[in-house]
């Protein structure tokens, strides 16, 4: 019998990927803040399997148990669970299309907003907040309604600490040099104290309303000095129907006092975890907004004006 413990950061017993220089240094596996260690016996032919398998797929240890466990427990692992589409928010589809109870169940990681686009959503560790246009911060209970969300249960693949981050387009680079491919999804979950953040915060609209006409008139916050976490996800271009294409990410104070969409940046040092999905689950809303609304426009020009940061645009002070 052999034991398995989780949470090794590199199986010694393994080869290193070859042409995979960077991702040795690269992939330190750090738990999820929702982990566990797991200390058993398994027969010496599951272990044999499970090197097999983790030479195959380059896999280390903590990964290659998760995956088998998650596989054979029908628990999803390294797949998206999305509720509506971009181009339903494109169109201003803002009706109650499911709950954030609903969003939980399919993973502790994720964004989205709330019913009359009244808010940013932000799922960190299992525990959802919604930043205000008033800049107003709370947790919200499992009977929230919502109209658009994109969750996971966050698994690390890969970490990186990136220093002096100049700006988003920065940002996005450094992450854009983690990715293994442009054509997977991604989580992304940025932990660090910026220098300099600006958020906006999406004010309610009626249903129909643009979003490029709702977002028009957002709520912007700029903080300096601030620690906390950015929790979004990477979509490829191709996918732009489905969610904002490019880099999409959320801020959470680790004070629990702020949130918002985050625009611009700036930090010394900041911790990125990559968590790659091959894998996305989408509910469509059945309510009349949804159905009725014309889907096929191209939502990728309007998605960059209502969720990029407007030239010209006069934030207000966040403190
Ligand atoms: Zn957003």
């Amino acid at each position: 019998m052999a034991r398995i413990v989780p949470y090794l950061p590199l199986n010694p017993l393994l080869p290193r990927p070859k042409g995979d220089k960077d991702a040795e240094g690269m992939r330190k596996q750090i738990p999820s803040n929702n982990a566990v260690t797991l200390s058993c016996a398994v027969p010496s032919g599951v272990l044999e399997a499970l090197q097999e398998r983790m030479e195959r797929t380059g896999e280390t240890l903590d990964l290659a148990v998760s995956s088998c466990l998650a596989e054979a427990l029908d628990v999803e692992q390294h797949s998206i669970f999305q509720v509506s589409t971009s181009g339903a928010l494109v169109q201003g589809v803002y009706q109650a299309a499911t709950t954030i109870g609903d969003v939980r169940h399919h993973g502790d990681f994720g964004l989205g907003t709330f019913v009359g686009l009244d808010g940013e959503g932000i799922l960190l560790d299992g525990v959802c907040y919604r930043a205000g246009a008033d800049g107003t911060l709370a947790e919200m209970p499992d009977s929230t309604p919502a109209p658009f969300w994109v969750a996971t249960r966050f698994h690390v693949d890969v970490t990186e600490i990136c220093e002096n981050i100049l700006s988003w387009e920065d940002l996005c680079a450094r992450l854009s040099a983690m990715r293994p491919s442009a054509n997977l999804l991604a989580a992304i979950r940025i932990d660090s104290i910026f220098d300099f953040i600006h958020v906006r915060v999406a004010c309610k609209a009626e249903d129909g309303v643009s979003l490029v006409e709702a977002t028009s008139h957002q709520a912007e916050f700029q903080f300096e000095n601030i620690q906390g976490t950015l929790v979004g996800f990477y979509t490829p271009s191709y996918a732009r129907t489905i969610n904002v294409p490019g880099y999409h990410l959320h801020f959470l104070s680790a004070d629990r006092r702020h949130g918002g969409h985050v625009l611009e940046l700036r930090a010394k040092s900041v911790r990125a975890a990559l968590h790659t999905a091959n894998d996305l689950h989408v509910v469509l809303p059945e309510n009349a907004a949804f159905l009725h609304a014309d889907l096929n426009e191209d939502p990728a020009a309007a998605l960059a004006r209502a969720e990029g940061a407007h030239q010209g645009s006069a934030p207000a002070d966040g403190g």
